[in-house]
């Protein structure tokens, strides 16, 4: 344990907690599945929850979930420490969000601007030829 590292009134697990909630907006998070199966069976025989974590810095750390809460992370800070890194206290706040993990519902279909975008800028066959006809003879 090294003194020189520890700012006073402030434990390490509450730096990792601030440091999470500082690089959440600039995370991505993507769960999955991974299910197992008897090596000799090949029956399923179990599955975890996971969620991929991708730092700023480009590394990606797998944390491993139960009963949808992190309980572990690939990362080298909790392999080492034991104990829980910023990956994990960032899936945490990534799983209850109110739009995680779930997709959202569909809301009521609105005229969807790409709709409007598409509709002005179709052309008639007519107005195609035409546009050809015309792209041609300039360069021809
Ligand atoms: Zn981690």
């Amino acid at each position: 344990m090294s003194k020189t590292t520890t700012i006073p009134g402030k434990s390490p697990d509450q730096l990792r907690r601030e440091r999470a909630a500082a690089e959440f907006p600039a995370m991505r998070f993507q769960l999955a599945t991974v299910k197992f199966r008897d090596r000799e069976t090949g029956e399923p025989c179990g599955q975890i929850g996971i969620c991929y974590v991708f730092s700023p810095s480009g590394e990606m750390y797998t944390v491993t979930l139960k009963q949808n809460k992190p309980s572990g992370c690939s990362c080298p800070d909790a392999r080492r420490r034991g104990a829980r890194c910023k990956h994990s206290y960032a899936t945490e706040q990534f799983l209850t969000q109110p739009q995680a993990p779930a997709p959202a519902p569909t809301p009521t279909p609105r005229p969807a601007p790409i709709q409007r975008w598409a509709a002005r800028t179709l052309e008639t066959p007519e107005e195609r030829d035409a546009r050809i006809t015309k792209d041609r003879e300039l360069w021809d």
